[in-house]
């Protein structure tokens, strides 16, 4: 599709419709919405299933004789595959997976994964219309075309459909409310409780329940969840983390390779993997990276030390709309206004963490945290909200050391004896847990904000500046507690780091090689840890947990949802 800027604010709708598109608008106007205009796109099993059963006639093949040979008696036996034609009258475009000629006619062929239905026409609505659309176009054509076919795999059946006066008005019908659509720019709503979603391979994007339950249509809390979750409450790939100094990252056939000296330490396969993560001196090759690219799955570069130096990806997201609301918001009220929210979160979710974790009484400092969170929310301006956060950040680490079990160092190695934050580079054991920690959750939130087509340098509470991925660190904001500090003070008290696993060069304090691999997974246990989400009370992973919070934010600006998404645990 293509898709030209117009200086007024709206996106040009293509010139054809897709008959493809005619099939997903009748099925669920949303869902067209997000595969046309935002470009989105997820594979599920039903989609590779389908994907399967085209193979045969995704192949080009056969010839289409022209309109006027088809009552050649040789055109019996045409069988064409895969030809795309345009009707500029109807406005249609369509990829005709096998056109048979009938007695004269050209006879369009659908394939369909399915089984028939059990219903009065055999056949579901969004199947008609997309037939009728094809033979609108073989129509434009010069083709006779009274009828079309749908053969449903799974019944091995051809049901014939009837192009007739009331499919073609309907089919007429539903191309216009879809161009209605598409030119208002406005997403349409989910459907409601619908026993479609749960198939739908974008549903993770969509959140159907969510959103709805946010708009106050989803039915009242059921005792239980309060939404469905729809969707796998983890993700099945994970990172790969290439650390050892001199490795080499390859390819072979499916899989990556991790070598070192020539000799392969580490396999994964392609399609278990999310990102890959390399430190330091590890080199990757060019195959590697273009196959990664290819699946998007995006390289990060980090030093030696862990700081996040910056990443390879695909192509960017598609969906510029969003990243023009994302660029309008930054500049308007609404930038404070999610300042707040995520500062608020923030304030709140330390408190959370100080309350569950401190050996001492800290009530006081409960009760002036408390007193900023308020606050948080009513700032009229940045300077404010980050003199507000300033303060609170101030209190939560005067009493973190008070979360700290054992603080004890020996005369070689250093204690975990936190007094203050301090970073670039940490001067302590403890601060370099935390500055590691929050350099992988800023490239999680970087990743998750690519993969939802945001620009994650482009931020509403931080500012931008060279190189900083300013959005991811203000979504951070709320998860810094429960991801970063969390996993920093579980590692330290169940004794995955040790004080003997620090190096003191100078001022700066860092972790040995192993020791980092353990932090690093602790990490990962943390992000796939399953909680349960404070809004929609269901189960789900904090890594599923912040692509849902960033799809929340898209919906905000984009309009459909009235408030920032929030994520606050008691
Ligand atoms: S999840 Fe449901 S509402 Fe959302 S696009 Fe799919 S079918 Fe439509």
């Amino acid at each position: 599709m293509v898709q030209s800027f117009d200086p007024s604010g709206a996106i040009e709708t293509p010139e054809f419709i897709p008959a493809r598109m005619l099939n997903e608008f009748s099925f669920c106007p949303r869902l067209c919405y997000l595969e046309w205009v935002e470009q989105e796109w997820r594979e599920n099993e039903w989609t590779l299933d389908g994907t399967r059963q085209h193979r045969r006639v995704d192949k080009p093949g056969g010839a289409l004789p022209d309109a006027d040979k088809m009552d050649d008696p040789e055109s019996e036996t045409i069988h064409a595959r895969s030809v795309t034609l345009s009707a500029p009258g109807a406005g249609f475009i369509a990829k005709l997976d096998l056109i048979e000629a009938d007695d004269g006619e050209a006879l369009p062929v659908e394939y369909k994964r399915g089984a028939v239905p059990d219903n009065e026409d055999q056949s579901w609505e969004p199947d008609r219309v997309q037939l009728a659309a094809q033979a609108l176009v073989l129509r434009e054509n010069g083709y006779r075309c009274s009828s079309g076919v749908i053969y449903y795999a799974q019944s091995r059946r051809r049901v014939t459909v009837p192009i007739d006066a009331s499919l073609i008005e309907r089919t007429n019908e539903l191309a216009r409310e879809l161009r209605q659509t598409t030119e208002r720019g406005a997403i349409p709503p989910p459907l409601v409780d619908s026993p479609k979603c749960p198939g739908c391979s974008l549903v993770g994007i969509c959140l159907p329940d969510e959103t709805n339950y946010a708009l106050g249509l989803e039915p009242a809390a059921a005792e239980e969840e309060t939404v469905r979750r729809l969707y796998p409450a983890r993700d099945d790939a994970s990172p790969l983390y290439a650390q050892e100094q001199g490795a080499y990252v390859g390819k072979s056939g499916e899989e990556v390779t991790v070598k070192k000296h020539g000799a392969v330490v580490a396999k994964i396969r392609l399609m278990e993997l999310s990102h890959v993560c390399l430190f330091g001196s590890v080199q990757i090759s060019t195959q590697a990276v273009q196959q990664l690219m290819k699946r998007e799955i995006p390289v990060l570069y980090f030093s030696y030390g862990g700081w996040f130096n910056g990443l390879c990806s695909g192509m960017p997201h598609k969906n510029i709309e969003l990243r023009r609301q994302q660029y309008r918001a930054s500049e308007t009220e609404t930038a404070l206004k999610i300042a707040q929210t995520l500062v608020r979160d923030k304030i709140q979710n330390t408190r959370t963490l100080l309350r569950r974790n401190s050996s001492v009484d800290v009530d006081a400092a409960m009760t002036e945290l408390k007193q900023m969170e308020d606050r948080s929310l009513t700032a009229n301006a940045f300077d404010s909200l980050l003199g507000i956060e300033g303060n609170a950040g101030r209190i939560y680490f005067q009493h973190f050391a008070t979360m700290i079990k054992n603080k004890e160092g020996s005369a070689e190695t250093p204690p975990f004896d936190f007094q203050s934050r301090n970073r670039r580079p940490p001067r302590d054991p403890v601060n370099a847990l935390l500055s590691l920690a929050y350099s992988m959750l800023a490239k999680d939130l970087t990743l998750t904000l690519l993969t939802v087509g945001f620009d994650p340098y482009l931020g509403f509470y931080h500012q931008p500046r060279y190189g900083r991925p300013a959005l991811a660190l203000d979504l951070m904001e709320p998860f810094r507690p429960l991801i970063a500090d969390s996993t920093v003070l579980t590692s330290i008290n169940t004794g995955v780091v040790a004080p003997n696993d620090f190096i003191k060069a100078g001022d700066a304090v860092s972790l040995k090689p192993d020791a980092r691999k353990r932090f690093i997974m602790a990490y990962e246990r943390r992000m796939d840890a399953l909680i349960t989400h404070p809004v929609f009370n269901y189960r789900v992973s904090y890594r599923r947990v912040l692509e849902i919070q960033a799809r929340l934010l898209a919906r905000f600006l984009t309009g459909e949802l009235q408030a920032p998404p929030t994520f606050t645990t008691r």
